[in-house]
């Protein structure tokens, strides 16, 4: 900031009083004065024969400087804990005792969001994260995924992007660490997830390093040198309250690691690492019907659960790789060959 004359008058007092505020900040057609929250809408133009698309947006702009912490909901239509927590966050922080800016994306993918669907766009059949970081020519979710990348994750130091069990997951909560790229920005990526507070973090050693190839929303951050966090908390498309207090919680705890707030809840003390861990696949399309629930215990070759075809003959048993957790598994009967089934983990000793 630049020194003005009446302040030099007034003295240095005053001085760092001007200095302390904040400049507003502005994305897209969206502006929040320092101390203020604003809300607004970033159009997605229509291109290619679709409709385009909005998405819903908050800025909380605190009084004094600080980080800037994107989060994001609703990257896949049908997880409704994160968009409900954001709800809340937006009504309970007060930006007059903030430092830096939250950023909300409330829905990321309102397609999906207002078709129902799990997974997949309902305009293009694509899955939003993984589309990153989008392309401005391309169809609507990768032209969802280039406005989020250029509008809003260049502008953050950190990302959280908010995830549950879609509308067919039974899932317990975890979060993912990325630990590929830059080791300092894992080690603050390792460090968000232990102030995020959910106890099981998974090891994840297995993203893109190319910032034009990064393929998921968190990645898009981490290969652009800002820490980042993906978590999971509520599934089965339930709005159940441990589910959305967890990630308020979290949000809580994250911002008082960032320093900005004074007050929030402490890290988790006993967290646990998982690694390995393996998404494990169907290798046939019918009626699946699960043999374990979610945070279930598993032994090495446990059966996971089995697909019948329409007619109820049985055309594959699934059971565990390895010893571990179900992180999640299938609540509803539809599969697709090639699908997730189940997503199992390993407790790192
Ligand atoms: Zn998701």
């Amino acid at each position: 900031m630049m020194v003005t004359a009446s302040a030099l008058v007034l003295g240095l007092g005053v001085a760092a009083a001007v200095s302390a505020q904040q400049a507003p900040f502005s994305i897209g057609p969206v502006t929040a004065a320092a101390g203020t929250t604003a809300t607004g809408t970033l159009p997605v133009p229509p291109a290619g024969g679709d409709q385009g698309t909005t998405l819903p947006i908050s800025i909380i702009h605190g009084t004094k400087p600080g980080p800037v912490l994107v989060l994001t909901a609703g990257v896949h239509g049908q997880e409704y804990s994160p968009i409900l927590a954001l709800q809340r966050v937006l009504a309970s922080v007060d930006p007059k005792a903030l430092s830096g800016t939250l950023v909300l994306v409330h829905v990321s993918n309102m397609p999906s969001y207002l078709s129902r669907t799990i997974y997949y766009s309902p305009v293009d059949g694509k899955n939003l994260n993984r589309v990153f970081p989008g392309k401005a020519e391309g169809t609507l979710s990768e032209r969802i995924a280039d406005v989020l990348t250029r509008l809003v994750i260049e502008r953050a130091t950190h990302v959280i992007d908010l995830h549950c069990g879609d509308g067919n997951e039974s899932l317990r909560p975890y979060s993912y660490w990325i630990t590929t790229g830059d080791p300092a920005v894992a080690e603050a990526g390792k460090q968000l997830a232990l102030a995020f507070g959910m106890d099981h973090i998974i090891v994840d050693r297995a993203r893109p390093l190319d910032p034009k190839a990064s393929i998921y929303l968190s990645n898009t951050a981490v290969t652009r040198g800002k820490p980042a966090l993906t978590i999971e908390s509520g599934g089965m498309a339930r709005t159940d309250e441990d589910s959305i207090a967890r990630i308020e919680r979290g949000v809580a705890g994250v911002m008082k690691h960032l320093k900005m707030r004074e007050t929030g809840p402490e890290p988790v003390a006993h967290p646990l690492f998982i690694e390995p861990s393996e998404v494990i696949t169907s290798g046939a399309t019918g009626i699946f019907k699960a043999a374990v629930e979610a945070g279930h215990t598993v032994a090495a070759g446990t059966l996971i659960g089995r697909i019948t075809d329409f007619h109820g003959k049985i055309v594959q048993e699934i059971v565990s790789p390895f010893a571990g957790e179900i992180l999640y598994v299938l609540g509803t009967p539809a599969i697709s060959k090639g699908e997730p089934i189940a997503f199992v983990g390993a407790i790192k000793p």
